[in-house]
């Protein structure tokens, strides 16, 4: 349920309101937005709760949210949320496009921090690399650890990036924390509600990435829980989803970034190293998810695909990652809607 406020309201009559529902046993967020002040309800709405809160001083309109995610809708928050990643506050979301790249696996010293660094020239904003990887088979390299987590700090002090990096289990929030930028919650991972809410209680920025078989409203209700346990910095990220096709690994729906866009005033990036699975592919599936509105996008790149010790198949050399990055960049001045994103009138 929503709450608008009306124009001229008071802290104090916003104040009355939220001790309403604490006793009532719900919880309120406020979003203090340009235009409007707006309250979110949650908890199991009752009956008369509608008539109540219309009488209360202040209050303009109540109204319930059509859909099962709350604080990541639209209908709560009409303006888009822009993520601030880092001590320089590297904007994502309401048109800042933010490019994030590197290794799918930290694997060494050199390799990361050689990487970060080609990257950072090609114009990538935050450095990516996964020190604890969730791989399909036990016995494949699963990632080195705090010692990847390291390693990235290195890298991060070399290059002047900030880093994402995935957690993946509770116990580990607080270790990754320490050095993370933005946490990774893997597509694995996405319906991990105790690593929602564990990453939900940090005050660092979260990237929920798609699971392979979720919808539009698992993915968003993922999200919701990370937002619900108190961090409202989340991005999410389209990383492509299991169809019958077996050329490529998945297949990266596009049409996923005006939807998600539609509904939600989160920042969204699309993954095409994970959406093709394929090096040759990555590049024009990027400008595609450009084209269509993404906020940002997540790039796999290595110094030697071929020796990689994870998904080198889908991973661009360096060339290759500042020919996207040039590719891109031209999409991007073609496109002459609001704030260089496609025009989303009618939102
Ligand atoms: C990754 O980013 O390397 C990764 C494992 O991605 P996903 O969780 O989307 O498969
Ligand atoms: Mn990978």
């Amino acid at each position: 349920m929503i709450v608008v406020m009306r124009t001229g309201s008071t802290e104090e009559d916003v104040r009355r309101i939220e001790e309403h529902l604490h006793e009532r046993g719900l919880n309120a967020q406020l979003n203090q937005g340009v235009e409007r002040t707006v309250l979110g309800v949650l908890g199991e709405i009752y009956e008369d709760l509608k008539d109540e809160l219309e009488l209360m001083q202040g209050v303009g309109e109540v109204f319930r949210i059509s859909k099962p995610y709350k604080l990541a809708s639209r209908e709560f928050k009409n303006e888009d949320t822009v993520v601030h990643i880092g001590k320089d506050r590297v904007p994502i979301g309401g048109g800042h496009f933010t490019v994030f790249a590197g290794p799918c696996a930290v694997e060494s010293e050199e390799q990361t921090v050689t990487t970060a660094i080609a990257v950072k020239k090609a114009g990538a904003n935050v450095l990516r690399g996964g020190a604890f990887k969730p791989r399909s088979s036990p016995y494949s390299f699963r990632g080195l650890f705090e010692d990847g987590l390291k390693i990235l700090k290195t890298a991060s002090e070399e290059s002047g990036l900030p880093i994402i990096t995935e957690v993946m289990s509770p116990r580990d929030v607080e270790l990754v924390g320490r050095y993370a930028d933005v946490l990774q919650i893997g597509a694995r991972n996405m319906q991990n509600f105790s690593l929602l809410d564990e990453v939900g209680l940090t005050d660092i920025p979260v990237m929920v990435k798609r699971g392979m078989s979720a919808t539009y409203e698992d993915w968003i209700l993922a999200a919701e829980y990370v937002m619900a346990s108190g961090n409202q910095q989340v991005i999410l990220t389209e990383r492509g989803i299991r169809t019958f096709e077996t050329y490529t690994r998945n297949t990266l729906d596009l049409n996923a970034i005006p939807a998600v866009r539609s509904l939600s005033h989160l920042p969204i990036v699309a993954d095409p190293s994970h959406g093709t699975g394929k090096w040759h592919m990555v590049t024009p599936l990027a400008m595609a998810a450009a084209a269509v509105g993404a906020d940002g996008l997540i790039i796999e790149v290595h110094p030697n695909p071929d020796v990689a010790r994870c998904d080198g198949a889908q991973s661009l050399t360096f060339e290759n990652f500042a020919a996207l990055m040039d590719s891109v960049t031209a999409i991007r001045a073609t496109m002459n809607g609001p704030q260089g994103r496609p025009d989303a009138s009618g939102l």
